[in-house]
């Protein structure tokens, strides 16, 4: 803070804390004592709150001197008046100390637990500096125990009443709600206010009904109206229109047939009471408004990231009902977002995947929270099959049990044809279309694990001489005869049957229901169409021959199988090629 503005608040300061410090004086004060109402602390404790600890000094020893003036001229006279100085300022000094200690108290109204601390702070002060009031009235010839009494309610009241006005209009948080108040609700605030005004001072000034239930009701529906600035301003109006009134004789107090002071007095515990009613309504309102003002912020983020993401986001019952389903729905399956909800999930899965999703769903209800992921075929609105994958959470409440799911739906139809084409590719031989290895391994795994292996053979197939081919006639040749036999022992095998290209020039056969006999006959036909072809090639064309070894499919699997045939497949070449033996 530059040390202008620090002057300048000083005189702020000054003016307002001889006001109120006047005003108490000359109007509050009765059979020689002290002021029955002292809200001019309250614009030092809110100076104190608002400056920082080194710079104390100042708003001290302005509210000091200005302080000991008022009570010189207009109160109880220069001698005593230093020494009342020690009360109001040890006061002030005090709640500043309290509120100060605690950072959070910065947000005014803001919380039931400000609320609880903010008392506190205001109440400390009076009751600690009562005593000391006392004894100094009592040694310039005063009373001791009226005075304390006084003192610490006059003072405590003023406090609760004037301080969340004081640091409403000091705060800049506060100043900033307050422009947003008269912004958004002028025309409240511009009736509602002056209303106020009116009520407390019809209220006050008329002495034939007790009314006073009166201005507290529009306080109350002010505050909830304006909140916090709304509760600062009429609970203001009712201290000052309405202690000046009663203090005057005016007003319904007076229907009472108490003295002047007992008048008073029970017009601050009225105002007490109104007080303590009104902010905590205020704080409550305050903190239901952030929280609402959150609530509203997330809310559209959602709904920002629901209504521009392709993909779908939906929200389940336990027991499969669609409750939510985001625009993005439409684009995905068809179905607009209205003709889904309410209805079953059910709807959208294929029936083939119902029990799995089914499954699925209970098992993501039942992990806590945890997010699992699964895939599943679905069928849109146009009948149209697709592919889904589903990222899927539990909403748990706060004992941990499942409310609903929320799932994250992607249409995974194109990704999975590409995962089916490189399947495809990773098990076909690219040369001659047929299956590859791995293939042929995997299919022949299946009828071992199927139990159906002794009613298989298998045989393997190795070209005689290709080496020399491929030297004569050139690799593309070498190509084109790998080929010309892949299509040629294809035509000779029955569907049920698996030829495979091992690598190179070797092939195998997975020959299904057949015994080694029926096996040996249908690659004796592959091995004799062979031998009667020729296959056409620059110069001349090829002849070709091929060599087989056949053996069965035993429990042992397919290795032990394929030793037996390749066994086979070697005493067919050492014999002379062209020919087909069975494993021993
Ligand atoms: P054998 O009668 O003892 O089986 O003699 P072979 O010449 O057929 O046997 P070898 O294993 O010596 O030769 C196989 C040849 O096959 C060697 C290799 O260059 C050739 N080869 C392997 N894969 C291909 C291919 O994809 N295309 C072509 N054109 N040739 C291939
Ligand atoms: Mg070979
Ligand atoms: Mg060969």
């Amino acid at each position: 803070m530059t040390s202008t503005t620090l002057l300048a608040r000083q005189w702020m300061l000054a003016l307002g804390y001889a006001l109120l410090a006047g005003l108490a004086v000359t109007l509050t004060r009765f059979d020689g004592g002290v002021a029955f109402l002292w809200g001019a602390s309250a614009l030092l404790i809110a100076a104190l709150v608002r400056t920082s600890r080194r710079n104390w000094w100042a708003p001290l020893l302005t509210c000091g001197v200005v302080g000991a003036l008022v009570t010189g001229t207009l109160g109880l006279g220069w001698a005593i008046a230093p020494f009342l100085l020690v009360a109001n300022l040890g006061e002030a000094l005090i709640a500043g100390y309290l509120l100060k200690r605690d950072r959070s108290s910065g947000e005014l109204m803001a919380s039931l637990n400000w609320f609880g601390r903010f008392l506190i702070a205001m109440i400390v002060g009076p009751i600690v500096m009562a005593p000391v009031a006392g004894a100094i009235l009592w040694a310039f010839g005063g009373s001791f125990a009226p005075t304390i009494k006084h003192f610490a309610i006059g003072h405590a009241l003023g406090n609760l009443a004037l301080t969340p006005i004081a640091y409403m209009m000091t705060g800049r948080a506060a100043q900033q709600e307050t422009r947003r108040i008269l912004q958004r609700h002028r025309t409240s605030v511009l009736w509602l206010l002056p209303t106020v005004g009116l009520i407390v001072f019809f209220t006050f000034w008329q002495t034939s009904w007790p009314i006073l239930f009166l201005p507290v009701m529009w306080v109350v529906l002010v505050t909830f109206r304006l909140g916090r600035l709304g509760a600062a301003v009429s609970l203001a109006l009712l201290t000052g229109i309405g202690g000046l009134l009663t203090a005057k004789g005016y007003g319904p107090v007076s229907l009472t047939a108490a003295s002047l002071g007992d008048r008073m007095q029970f017009f601050q515990f009225y105002l007490a009471a109104t007080v303590l009613t009104v902010i905590p309504i205020a704080a409550d309102l305050h903190n239901r408004q952030k929280l609402h003002r959150s609530l509203r912020r997330s809310e559209a983020e959602f709904r920002l990231l629901a209504e521009h993401c392709t993909d779908v986001i939906m929200r389940i019952s336990t027991d499969g009902r669609i409750l939510y389903a985001s625009p993005s729905v439409e684009l995905v399956t068809g179905y607009r977002p209205g003709e889904l909800i309410g209805g079953h999930s059910r709807m959208l899965i294929d029936k083939a995947d119902f029990a799995y999703v089914r499954d699925e769903h209970r098992a993501t209800l039942a992990a806590g929270g945890e997010a699992r992921t699964y895939s599943y075929r679905t069928i849109i609105k146009s009948g149209e099959q697709r592919w889904f994958s589903t990222h899927g959470r539990a909403l748990l409440d706060e004992d941990g049990e499942p409310i609903e799911l929320l799932s994250y739906i992607r249409d995974i139809t194109g990704a999975k044809a590409d995962e089916r084409e490189w399947v495809q590719a990773a098990l076909t031989d690219s040369l001659t279309g047929l299956p590859n290895r791995r293939a042929f391994e995997r299919a022949t795994a299946r009828r071992v694990a199927d139990g159906a292996a002794g009613r298989t053979c298998v045989a393997l197939f190795d070209l005689d001489h290709f080496k020399t081919i491929n030297d004569r006639f050139g690799h593309d040749v070498g190509d084109e005869v790998l080929k010309n036999f892949a299509a040629r022992a294809l035509r000779s095998t029955r569907p049920v049957d698996m030829l495979a290209r091992l690598g190179g020039e070797e092939f195998a056969l997975l020959i299904e229901d057949a015994d080694i006999d029926q096996a040996y006959d249908i690659c004796e036909r592959i091995r004799q169409d062979v031998a009667n072809s020729l296959i056409p090639a620059s110069p001349g064309a090829v002849r070709l021959t091929v060599s087989g070894g056949v053996a069965e499919l035993g429990p042992e699997g397919l290795g032990a199988a394929l030793k037996a045939a390749d066994e086979a497949l070697y005493r067919a070449k050492r014999s002379g090629r062209d020919r087909l033996l069975l494993a021993a």
